[in-house]
């Protein structure tokens, strides 16, 4: 353990984490020390050349063991000894077990040179593994005398090559053996990483499971807003385009890609925000009709809950886009023949001005209103990466989360309502019986915003905030007695 500490502590800073391959140019190697224990690895592929690149950078003895170690030793940089596989692991204390695990048993003759060694499991799943024994566990079934670390394997080859500047620099490690996790969590650290303990070999299957889940909390957010895209797409266009065209033979279909898009997105935008709130909402409605923080809430609550930042940031993008799609109308012939076609009316008309005051305020706060929402969400965006996060405390963030969310929701209904101006109480927009869209959107942020100002009430707040703290009604409370009175009762 002290020898990585001393390693690291000789290090300069900049030396370590020096890039080490500029192209197809040789690395600036640091020398490193010959008397030092090597660290080892076995097989010579991508990995391990990456490995052993960066291990050399950091200025550690590296010795690769190879099967065939003639044809393979032109492959490293000048300073890493290629050597035979039993050689390597006579030669070092620390080795990582860069093959397939396919090929593990294939080591199975090193057995009496790794004993007592530290093996470094790197390997990766090909499918996810949700009942098997990890490959580190297996490993450490054929070699019972080593110790088995797991950990490197969310590192790509590539990752390691050019450092943690670039990739992930968090390296996930478990072991049964405290002291053999403790020096490959050195090794990491000396290596500019990161090391994050999981605990106990029995996590190896999660660590290796890691790389391959596809974005395991984005599935319900992302297909929530596909479907309200396209419930809020299919309504306009029936409304908008199809009954328009076979009730009286009015050819809009131009609307589709554009028009209609623009009329969706910030729809769903708005939708997903306040779905973004409302689990809050039930929540604090939960614990104030049952008394008590202290009864877990449903499952479906509690998975709502934990996607509200997918949904926020999904929200945010839609809102980006309809800002996207809202800047390029006036680029559309559509728009240009319009115009043109208004004009010539006005001019045959005689008439010369269509100046109208309260379209024009209509106009000037819709868009107004429009900016800063979408300002405002970008800030919250912005406030959900971990690395901004991270640098507020709670009560920064619940402001951010909670006050300007809110806010973002409350401006953001004020755009729509705007939108809509006086046009929710014409008969005349509910063309076919159906009421325009926006009349729909609007609904559920309404209701979170009213729900939310009910529970601004005194006569709620309070008692929400003193069953946060701990107190509850006297239906939940526990009466704890002690033996005496229970004696004394007899
Ligand atoms: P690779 O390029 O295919 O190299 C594997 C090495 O295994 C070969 O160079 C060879 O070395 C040895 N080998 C091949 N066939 C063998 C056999 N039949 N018996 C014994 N040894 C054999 O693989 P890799 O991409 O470096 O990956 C190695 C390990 O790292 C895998 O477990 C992988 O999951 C893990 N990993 C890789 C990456 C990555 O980005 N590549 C990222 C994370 C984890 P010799 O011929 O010199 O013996």
């Amino acid at each position: 353990m002290l020898f990585y500490c001393s390693i690291h502590a000789r290090m300069p800073q900049g030396e370590m984490r020096k890039p080490l391959l500029g192209g197809a140019a040789e690395p600036d190697v640091p020398a490193c020390d010959l008397k030092s224990p090597a660290v080892g690895i076995l097989g010579t592929g991508d990995f391990s050349r990456s490995l052993a690149h960066r291990l050399l950078a950091c200025g550690l003895r590296v010795i690769v063991g190879s099967r065939s170690p003639d044809r393979n030793a032109d492959r490293f940089p000048a300073g890493v000894e290629v050597s035979t596989q039993r050689d390597a692991a006579a030669q070092a204390h620390v080795l990582f077990v860069a093959l397939f695990p396919d090929h593990y048993s294939s080591l199975a003759a090193l057995k009496g040179e790794l004993a007592g060694k530290v093996l470094v499991d790197v390997s990766n799943g090909t499918t996810l593994n949700r009942s098997r024994p990890s490959n580190a566990e297996e490993l450490a079934a054929l070699f019972p005398e080593s110790s088995v670390v797991k950990g490197f394997n969310v590192l790509s080859a590539w990752a390691l090559l050019n450092g943690p500047r670039d990739g992930s620099r968090q390296v996930l490690i478990c072991s049964d053996d405290f002291q053999a996790k403790n020096r490959v969590a050195l090794l990491a650290r000396s290596m500019g990483f990161v090391p994050v303990d999981m605990g106990c070999l029995s996590s190896a299957r999660d660590i290796e499971n890691a790389p391959l889940y596809l974005f395991p909390s984005w599935g319900s957010p992302f297909l929530c807003a596909v479907c309200l895209f396209f419930s809020f797409y299919i309504y306009n266009f029936f409304r908008g385009v199809l009954l328009p065209y076979v009730i009286k033979g009015h050819n809009v279909f131009y609307k589709l890609p554009v028009e209609m898009v623009n009329e969706t997105l910030p729809l769903v935008s708005l939708v997903m925000l306040a779905l973004v709130y409302l689990p809050g909402l039930l929540a604090a409605g939960l614990q104030l009709l049952r008394g008590t923080k202290y009864q877990t809430f449903p499952m479906w609550l509690d998975r709502w809950l934990c996607m509200r930042k997918q949904l926020g940031l999904l929200s945010f993008f839609c809102a980006a886009m309809h800002a996207l799609y809202s800047l390029c109308l006036p680029m559309r012939s559509s728009a240009r023949y319009k115009l043109l076609n208004a004009a010539f009316k006005q001019v045959k008309l005689g008439q010369e001005s269509s100046w109208m005051e309260q379209d024009v305020w209509r106009m000037e706060l819709y868009l107004s209103f429009g900016i800063v929402a979408l300002g405002v969400l970008s800030l919250l965006a912005v406030t959900s990466l971990p690395s901004v996060g991270n640098s507020l405390n709670w009560r920064e963030f619940s402001f951010v989360q909670s006050g300007l969310g809110y806010a973002a929701l409350s401006i953001s209904t004020l755009h729509t309502l705007t939108f809509g101006w006086n046009r929710a109480f014409d008969p005349g927009q509910y063309e076919f019986y159906l009421p325009p869209t926006f009349v729909l959107a609007v609904l559920l942020p309404c209701i979170v915003l009213l729900g939310r100002l009910a529970l601004a009430l005194p006569c709620l707040s309070l008692r929400l905030a003193r069953i946060r703290r701990g107190w509850e009604t006297r239906l939940h409370q526990v009466h704890f007695r002690l033996p005496d009175e229970d004696m004394s009762t007899v």
